[in-house]
């Protein structure tokens, strides 16, 4: 396989990830799952949340796929590895640069980082299964776009 075939895959891996995980944010943890997820919506002085849990679920896949790449389809293996790479970009930015769970030396003033750190703020400004905007961890749609959402969301409450 190419040098660049690889890149590619890796690549659509991670943004395949970020759909995947943007609708299973949002229809699954902020829905049968609410259970596990809630514990990182209600503030609390833990270390762990029951939340990580999904983390490790997702860590599955990726050594499944490199488990049988290596040894079957290189396909699967680099598909494996995009989906590891994006396991580590959502810890990097989810729990280290928003949450700031441990610290970093990342300057948080790149508008870049701004806009995801603005974004999830906004997501966690709801403490419960609805109503909530912005799931995604690695794209962000503009702020503007965000908070008129919430204001709808707000004034629509669902009953
Ligand atoms: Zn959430
Ligand atoms: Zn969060």
């Amino acid at each position: 396989m190419s040098f660049f075939s690889i890149i590619i895959i890796v690549v659509a891996s991670i943004i395949g990830m970020e759909a995947l995980a943007y609708f299973m944010h949002k229809y699954i943890m902020h829905g049968f799952m609410w259970s596990w997820h809630k514990t990182h919506h209600i503030p609390h002085k833990n270390k762990l949340e029951k939340n990580d849990l999904f983390g490790v679920f997702f860590a599955l896949p990726s050594i499944i796929f490199i488990f049988i790449g290596i040894r079957y389809l290189p396909i699967l293996y680099y598909i494996g590895v995009g989906i590891g790479v994006y396991g580590l970009l959502y810890f990097v930015f989810h729990d280290m640069v928003v949450h700031q769970r441990i610290k970093t030396p990342l300057p948080r003033n790149i508008s870049y980082l701004k806009r995801i750190i603005q974004a999830h703020r906004l997501h966690h400004a709801v403490e419960e299964k609805d109503g909530a905007v912005s799931f995604g961890f690695l794209y962000a749609p503009p702020i503007k776009e965000l908070k008129q959402a919430l204001h709808y969301n707000q004034s629509h409450p669902k009953s």
